[in-house]
């Protein structure tokens, strides 16, 4: 068996492991699904991403196109005539869809990401059944919410985001799949567990469906096993012992130093000089204890300005923050402060 089965008074959640499938759907949800369609029954399918492709990347090179303003990938839609474009999310500049890899030119391009178009197409594929897709604002139609419920009550399968299913729509099927519950796992940052968690937490005790099937390729995750197991108690106590072993907030203070230039070589000579400076003040006032290093952001380039991080870590940090402020100068180097930060991205 590739799934683990969780059993809860009126609710079945059955989490599969997506290591051991081959497709896009794991074999128990083509089975679920095609079992629901012939009872007439409704279903709903769950992703994250939004647009056609999350990016495009070559199979020859590895080479995957970026904005050329920004350090992403160009994720790809579909206008209204059904031609792909390309979007950057961050700078909003548009680019063609290319026919073949801009680095080794050869024509070996394969887009990627469980977007909502694309499961749009693969159950077009599977099923012989165009389902109804509930678009992003940005993206071609977002129906309003009387219109939605119409069209939702019309159609056997809807694919939707977690963000654009109003709540009282989703009591109206029968099975809900979770196309890949770990989508937002590898973010760098300690709030992913909690997010990851309560999406699926939320999902699971918002609506009074009976049938959850969950895809996932990291089933042992504590923030997917035990939102699976709908023990929220469990997962508090989990996140606390962590948060509090690497002093993330609420059990330690968090604050990011930024800084940004045009200039590549001159963003790291500041970043640099900076962390030089705290680490000599950390020692000359004795706060030895507080955590201090470099760190990329989660886009280094935006809008063709470069930008990079010093991330202060631990107990008590105000008043050392306090003293590097005025002693070094940083307002008026150019430096900005996000004192109480709740996030490392
Ligand atoms: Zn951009
Ligand atoms: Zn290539």
């Amino acid at each position: 068996m590739n799934y683990e089965l969780f059993q809860h008074p009126h609710k079945s959640i059955y989490l599969i492991d997506m290591k051991n499938e081959q497709g896009y759907f794991s074999e128990l949800v083509e089975q679920s699904v095609r079992k629901h369609l012939t009872e007439k029954k409704k279903i709903l399918l769950l992703t994250n991403k939004t647009g056609y492709a999350s990016g495009i990347f070559c199979t020859s090179c590895g080479h995957v196109p970026q904005c050329k303003q920004c350090s992403i990938s160009i994720g790809y839609h579909e206008a209204e005539n059904k031609l792909l474009y390309g979007l950057c999310s961050v700078c909003k500049s548009i680019y063609d869809m290319p026919t073949s890899c801009e680095q080794c030119h050869k024509n070996t391009l394969q887009m990627y990401g469980l977007t909502i178009q694309k499961t749009k197409e693969r159950v077009q594929d599977n099923f012989q059944i165009t389902p109804l897709v509930i678009h992003a604002p940005d993206g071609a139609s977002f129906p309003k919410a009387k219109k939605t419920r119409e069209l939702v009550q019309q159609s056997s399968i809807v694919v939707a985001t977690y963000a654009l299913m109003p709540v009282e729509e989703v009591a109206l099927f029968d099975v809900v799949i979770i196309l890949a519950a770990d989508q937002s796992l590898s973010l760098p940052d300690y709030t992913v567990r909690k997010n990851t968690f309560y999406n699926l937490y939320r999902t699971f005790t918002g609506f009074a469906n009976k049938f959850f099937l969950v895809q996932s390729y990291d089933t042992e995750h504590s923030s997917i096993h035990l939102a699976c197991k709908l023990d929220e108690e469990r997962f508090l106590a989990d996140d606390t012992l962590f948060r509090t072993a690497h002093q993330y907030p609420p059990y330690g203070e968090l604050c990011i130093i930024k800084y940004n230039h045009e200039n590549e070589t001159s963003l790291h000579t500041a970043i640099q000089n900076l962390h030089k400076e705290l680490q000599y003040l950390q020692q000359s006032y004795q706060y030895e204890h507080i955590e201090i290093y470099t760190s990329s952001p989660l886009i280094y380039k935006k809008f063709g300005k470069f930008y990079y991080h010093i991330i202060l870590k631990g107990a008590n940090i105000r008043p050392f923050i306090d003293i590097a402020f005025s002693k070094l100068k940083m307002a008026k180097r150019g430096y900005k402060i996000d004192w109480m930060a709740d996030s490392l991205i």
